[in-house]
């Protein structure tokens, strides 16, 4: 069967960055669940439907024309031939996806896809929000990572201005708050650790730290 190893956790955390290294240090695929709601969000958007729209979200979703290419260091994200990588990471792309994954439907369509993406890897990081919780209940090994707001904040800023983007911490740390807010409150799949999850918080420790930490974990 196939082994995952899940990596949840609130906005801005590390979680993207970390994953990428473990994946590469085990020489398993990696997969960002939080990039399938993010273009789903942008699909939508393009399309000028709405976040009322359900039914039209789960078709779509079921629908889009979604692919990953992983190569060494990078993990990019398609819609058809269409590289959204960074266009999806715009802070209104992520509330429109927490916003559109309280959406039963569309996360069962997304569920599936993840379960099929796992057996396709047989060995594979996944990364998101519910992965140890409800995607992956029989993962070996569960990670849930956690920084206080406020480094958070100033970790996906540095990354968003790596990336070019003109925002500020103030945009990206209310951001933050409300996707967390709306994340670990709705009433479907809401953020929290697995029972069996390894909690660890990333606020003082620098990315060394926490892959090690991570590790020694995963070849207990
Ligand atoms: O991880 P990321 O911040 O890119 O995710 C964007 C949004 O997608 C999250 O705020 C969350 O609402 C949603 N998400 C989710 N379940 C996942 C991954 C992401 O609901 N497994």
């Amino acid at each position: 069967a196939e082994i995952v190893i899940t990596i949840d956790g609130p906005a801005g955390v590390g979680k993207t960055t970390v994953a990428k290294i473990l994946a590469k240090k085990l020489g398993f695929k990696y997969f960002d669940t939080g990039a399938m709601y993010r273009a789903l969000a942008l699909a939508a958007q393009e399309k000028g439907i709405t976040a009322e729209q359900t039914a039209l979200l789960q078709k779509l979703a079921g629908e889009l024309p979604l692919t990953f290419n992983q190569k060494e260091n990078t993990f990019k994200v398609f819609l058809n031939d269409r590289d959204i990588s960074e266009l999806i990471r715009h802070p209104q792309i992520g509330m429109l996806a927490s916003t559109i994954s309280q959406i039963k439907e569309v996360r069962e369509v997304f569920w599936e896809k993840q379960r099929k993406l796992a057996k396709e890897a047989q060995r594979a990081i996944f990364e998101g929000r519910d992965m140890g919780s409800i995607v992956f209940p029989d993962a070996p090994v569960k990670f849930f990572l956690t920084a206080s707001s406020e480094i958070r904040a100033k970790r996906r800023l540095k990354q968003l201005k790596g990336l070019g983007k003109d925002v500020s911490y103030k945009e990206i740390y209310s951001s933050i708050l409300q996707r967390d807010k709306q994340d670990s409150k709705r009433v479907i799949a809401p953020m929290q650790p697995a029972q069996d999850a390894i909690i660890i918080d990333t606020s003082n420790l620098g990315i060394e730290n926490v892959i090690n930490l991570m590790y020694k974990h995963i070849s207990n």
